[in-house]
């Protein structure tokens, strides 16, 4: 499958406003068939010092002196130019990272709206004046942090892109960002979007390549103020001991082992294609993926025969015929998400989704399955797998199902489906998660919604108007005037 003609070279960085090529470059695999896409840029550290430069010199320039509203208008001005390429930047996505159609198109209108809602909120975040001693007055100010680093992973390129750049350009931060190896393309065209919608040069500043060489840079450069990262745990480690060096705050969404807790009084025709597609959208690379579902034992047998339905109908393919999964991101990713599932053949696998004969033999895919009974201690029912895997876990009481829910090391999203007023309202206090959907799972969506986790989920918060707090540090004046 071929590239269509893009309005930039791929194997380019955008450095103040100019695309250059780097040193080396990396090959781009399609995951749906394996056949190389192009080549891309490998950045490193002289790549990504001359992006912070061109960051600082836009903030010492054009783009630091622009207004909060002039911010705004660039923002939303980038929206309209992401709506008016949804196709192609749908097609970007379902090439690079094998996203079906459907979902990829998804991200991009996503994308448009996060740049949407940042534009609109630019102008309306401000500091207060606080009452203190007589002959004084005091305030505060939201001011950026300066040049903000954000390494984004491959599972949702374009949706956190959308939500890390777009709050941080909204502050005035001016940014480097470091797309995954494994997908870059929507960030470049994201890039060349910018540039048109009229953002001075180095405000936005895009930097592909190695996440050990472009990314490792970009984290421990002394001059990038604040980081933003999403990805695994175990980068997000290295990530934030590189911070720690520089005495930097850090962004981590690192993922988790959400659960959704089905109840006996709960709608089931509401709570079904949720409870599955939470945990098989995008194959399940999601770090939101709903891969526990916690089911009151009255109706276990229930939901997991109806569960087990939606699997054996949902369809496996190549992205561009636009079926509910596609391929893994890589065929390394497929292997280790099949070491991961080596754990799990002494648990009752109680339905699989069909593979097609006909799939191209290079493609990175895998087999949906749903498990259950599965213990919740079980390491298929405690680890991260990011791929279309979910369990199933009985439980008896209330108690019992919060326990079960909170014994993660993780606290990223959890789902509750009840019609108790009043039990809802106990499990979105007691529910250890950074967001709690009642009724309803998000998956992760919503871009007016603040959005981390805690424990090792991460911390700090992206998406909705709190992320702005994020992007942003506050000074205090004291003016004493007598
Ligand atoms: P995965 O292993 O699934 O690609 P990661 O969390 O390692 O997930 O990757 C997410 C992002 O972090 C990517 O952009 C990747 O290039 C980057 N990255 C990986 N390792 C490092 C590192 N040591 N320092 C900085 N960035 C990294």
């Amino acid at each position: 499958m071929m590239l269509p003609a893009l309005p930039f070279n791929p194997s380019h960085v955008l450095i103040g406003g100019a695309w250059r090529k780097t040193r080396d470059t990396l090959t781009l695999i399609n995951p749906s068939d394996g056949d190389t896409l192009c080549e891309i840029a490998r950045g490193d550290d002289a790549d990504i010092d001359a992006a912070v430069t061109a960051a600082q010199s836009a903030l010492d320039g054009a783009w630091g002196k622009m207004t909060a509203l002039e911010r705004g208008r660039c923002l939303t001005r980038l929206g309209q130019l992401v709506l008016e390429n949804v196709e192609i930047l749908t097609r970007l996505e379902t090439l690079d990272v094998g996203k079906p159609v459907t979902q990829a198109r998804a991200d991009a209108i996503a994308l448009a709206r996060y740049c949407e809602f940042y534009g609109g909120a630019a102008d309306k975040v401000h500091g207060e004046t606080i009452p203190y001693l007589d002959g004084y007055t005091v305030y505060t100010m939201r001011e950026p942090h300066g040049v903000t680093g954000h390494i984004v992973p491959w599972n949702y390129p374009m949706q956190i892109i959308g939500r890390s750049v777009g709050g941080a350009l909204a502050m005035g931060n001016a940014c480097v960002l470091k797309p995954a190896e494994d997908a870059c393309l929507t960030a470049l065209m994201f890039a060349h979007l910018a540039k048109e919608a009229g953002f001075p040069d180095g405000a936005l500043n895009v930097v592909p390549g190695l996440g050990t060489e472009a990314g490792a840079a970009l984290a421990r450069h002394p001059r990038v103020q604040h980081l933003s990262f999403t990805g695994s745990v175990q980068t997000g480690k290295i990530i934030q001991t590189l911070a720690a060096e520089n005495v930097v705050p850090v962004t981590l969404e690192l993922g988790g082992k959400s659960p959704q807790l089905v109840f006996e009084d709960a709608d089931l025709d509401e709570a079904l294609p949720f409870l599955v597609n939470a945990g098989l959208q995008n194959a399940g690379q999601t770090c939101s993926a709903a891969s526990r579902i916690l089911i009151q034992r009255s109706v276990y047998e229930t939901v997991a025969s109806r569960m087990a339905e939606i699997y054996r109908a949902k369809t496996i393919g190549p992205a561009s015929s636009d079926p509910d999964i596609g391929p893994l991101i890589s065929t390394k990713q497929k292997t280790r998400f099949k070491a991961l599932l080596q754990t799990a053949c002494d648990l009752p696998c109680i339905a699989e989704t069909p593979i097609p004969d006909d799939l191209p033999v290079n493609g990175a895919y895998v087999q949906p399955r749903l498990f259950g009974p599965v213990p919740p201690d079980h390491s298929l029912a405690q680890d991260e797998l990011f791929g279309p895997v979910q369990v199933l876990i009985p439980f008896d009481s209330e108690d019992e199902a919060i326990q079960i829910a909170n014994g993660t090391i993780y606290g990223l999203v959890a789902g509750v489906w009840t019609a108790s007023g009043a039990r809802q309202m106990r499990l979105a206090k007691k529910l250890k998660s950074g967001q709690v959907f009642i009724n309803n799972y998000g998956a992760g969506g919503g871009v007016e919604l603040p959005f981390g986790g805690i424990g090792k989920s991460g911390h700090g918060r992206e998406k909705g108007f709190e992320a702005l707090y994020g992007f942003s540090t506050l000074k205090t004046v004291a003016a004493k005037h007598g």
